[in-house]
């Protein structure tokens, strides 16, 4: 979402007050709000600690309450959606529903075509699932934090 988009981030460990950067997949690890590791790196002590023993440093919040204060905001109903699982779901339900479709009219012109249909309705239906799974995700993300990429929040 624009400017406030962030590709790294520094954290600091506190046990011995060093920081360490972070970036890429690593960021999006440590990011993610419901999903996080137990763990993550310091560079100074060049070993992995609790996540609980860091705080980001441009704030100074501890990175678990952090994640707390985020993921209180999603309650019920928006908790299901927002989570990868549910994007799992549609994609799985897409492809058996469009598997099925897609076999039962293919079957009209034989086996072959059954089979035919079934795996065109599987590609097709489960993208779909995809898209639609990944929409409905983003835009509860959106709603509630303002925005669907967790590395953003401050
Ligand atoms: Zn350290």
């Amino acid at each position: 979402m624009g400017q406030n988009q962030r590709e790294s981030r520094v954290y600091r460990h506190r046990e011995c007050g060093e920081e360490t950067l972070v970036d890429g997949m690593d960021f999006t690890y440590v990011s993610h709000i419901f999903y996080h590791p137990k763990q993550t790196f310091c560079a100074s002590c060049d070993d992995y600690f609790p996540i609980q023993e860091f705080e980001w440093a441009d704030t100074g919040e501890c990175i678990t309450d952090w994640y707390a204060r985020y993921a209180v905001k999603f309650k019920g109903l928006n908790r299901i959606l927002a989570d990868e699982l549910f994007v799992y779901g549609v994609i799985i339900l897409g492809i058996l529903v469009g598997g099925g479709i897609g076999f039962f009219v293919g079957n009209a012109w034989g086996i072959w075509g059954g089979i035919g249909g079934m795996i065109a309705g599987v590609i097709v239906v489960g993208f779909v699932g995809f898209v639609v799974g990944v929409m409905i995700k983003e835009s509860v993300c959106r709603r509630l934090l303002g925005t669907e990429d967790f590395r953003s929040l401050l």
